[in-house]
């Protein structure tokens, strides 16, 4: 039902090149949301709202009436308007009175025929099952018996899933009104699915609105005007209003895509394994990863080397003078031939590809502290701790997976970025956040039961709060050069 691509997509479905196509953007720029997810949950937004389907259909029905008010043509008609200037009431009425040819327009838009056919008295023989019938059809003279109607309208239906139906006659352009429909369908299921792909249609081809991605949620997201944004469904998904998949800053939209495209169809990455252990670099025996920190710790009891799961160094190696996080491209020292440079772009999408699903895993993985934290929070509660002063605990693994997410996209954001003085402030920023990110990981993974609560909650808060501060002077950046226009892609 959703078609993400087709909304994104430059030159959606039914654009005609004379249409206002306010939904399209420059899209190298994302919009900025300074708040986590949670925060935005606890903040109403009066700028998104939650539509059912029922409340989907009431609204598609008052903009139906409103034009047909100023137009005083059939409810269908009206629908059909309306669906090809994209629910623009106002661009629509705009063309209606601007165009020189109102008939010329109404056949642009395909209500009414190009031409009509001459209808021979009587009863005829259907064109379709050559039975002789009582035919009927459209304004343009096209006609069958009822029956070949049904069949074509049912076909459409639920084969094509379409809405906006031409006339079964080759070459006819003409769409049936609802009405149409409606009165050679009968069957309440077969309604019922028409009724639900108005619906659906209203909502895809609106550039103010947005099926939520979750799973069986069958809500829209509306929106006062068009932007890359996070919005928040009332089931909880957290997604990008533009393109419908999981809120991706600092990435924009178009880059997103290619990424995702790219990540199926490279064969390299279809053999990245999941995995959860890789040999302790100096004993040699398999580490198991049970957790998202990717600070290490070898089990051997004769070992205990502290090693970084990316990069397989020595932990106290990383700091402010190390980070492992930027790919060094003179690694490939001027690569000769066609397969050497084929070798050398492999060896550096890896090198992203890698890091971007070991930050998903680590989000994955960082999932059960959600149990974790809330034992942890029912025993302090039963130390005379309020509700309220508990809570910090949630919050801070709330703060975690905003910043996991951050950071796998911050990987494809580089993958796709030039070095020159602005990436390397990039990454820097990015070092830096990864770095924070890792000790707040550890603090909620390990140290929740070494520390008396007090230090504990100043421990645990004072992380939370640098660590938001570092992801927002990262996504200030990105969203400030996207401005400004100071990311050089290499496309
Ligand atoms: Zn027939
Ligand atoms: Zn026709
Ligand atoms: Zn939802
Ligand atoms: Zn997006
Ligand atoms: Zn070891
Ligand atoms: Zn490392």
């Amino acid at each position: 039902m959703n078609s993400d691509d087709e909304i994104y997509m430059e030159g959606s479905a039914s654009s005609e090149d004379d249409m206002d196509d306010e939904c399209l953007s420059d899209d190298d720029g994302i919009a900025r949301h300074d708040q986590s997810a949670s925060d935005y949950l606890n903040k109403k937004d009066k700028d998104n709202e939650v539509l059912d389907h029922d409340s989907l259909e009431a609204e598609m029905k008052k903009a139906i009436s409103e034009v047909e008010a100023v137009l005083q043509v059939k409810t269908g008609v009206c629908r059909i308007l309306l669906h090809k200037y994209k629910w623009n009431k106002e661009s629509l009425l705009e063309r209606f009175y601007e165009h020189p040819d109102t008939i010329a327009f109404l056949i642009d838009a395909q209500v009414i025929p190009r031409q009509q056919e001459v209808i021979p008295a009587g009863d005829a023989e259907c064109d379709i099952c050559c039975s002789m019938d009582e035919l009927s059809g459209l304004s343009c003279n096209h006609r069958a018996c009822a029956e070949c109607w049904q069949a074509y309208l049912t076909n459409k239906i639920v084969s094509d899933a379409q809405s906006e139906i031409e006339c079964m006659a080759p070459n006819c352009k003409l769409l049936i009104e609802d009405e149409k429909v409606l009165s050679y369908i009968s069957d309440p299921t077969m309604v019922s699915k028409y009724r639900k792909l108005m619906v659906a249609s209203y909502v895809e081809i609106n550039c103010l609105l947005r099926w939520c991605p979750g799973i069986d949620c069958g809500k829209a997201v509306k929106v006062s005007h068009w932007e890359p944004r996070l919005v928040v469904c009332s089931c909880g998904t957290c997604f990008c209003f533009s393109c419908g998949q999981n809120w991706h800053e600092p990435l924009n939209c178009r880059h997103l895509k290619k990424w995702i495209k790219k990540c199926q169809d490279d064969s390299e990455t279809m053999n990245w394994i999941n995995a959860n252990t890789k040999d302790c670099p100096k004993c040699m025996i398999p580490i198991e990863k049970n957790g998202g920190c990717n600070r290490m710790l070898c089990t051997n009891s004769g070992c205990r080397y502290e090693f970084c799961w990316m990069c397989l160094e020595p932990w106290t190696k990383h700091g402010y003078q190390y980070a492992c996080n930027g790919y060094d491209e003179t690694a490939v020292k001027n690569p000769q031939d066609a397969q050497e440079i084929s070798r050398a772009n492999l060896k550096r999408y890896l090198f992203y590809f890698n890091r971007y699903m070991g930050h998903e895993q680590s989000l994955q993985l960082e999932g059960k502290l959600n149990i974790k934290v809330a034992k942890k929070m029912e025993q302090m509660e039963n130390m005379s701790m309020s509700w309220i002063e508990v809570q910090f605990l949630r919050k801070a693994v709330d703060i975690l997976s905003e910043c996991r997410r951050t950071l796998m996209y911050t990987y494809a954001f580089a993958f796709y970025l030039k070095k020159d003085n602005n990436s390397i402030i990039f990454e820097s920023n990015q070092a830096n956040l990864e770095m924070e990110t890792e000790q707040l990981s550890g603090f909620l993974e390990r140290d929740l039961e070494d520390e008396d609560l007090v230090t504990l909650k100043q421990k645990v808060q004072d992380k939370y709060r640098y660590v938001e501060q570092r992801r927002k002077v990262l996504l200030d950046h990105c969203a400030e050069g996207a401005e400004q226009d100071i990311w050089q892609y290499n496309d």
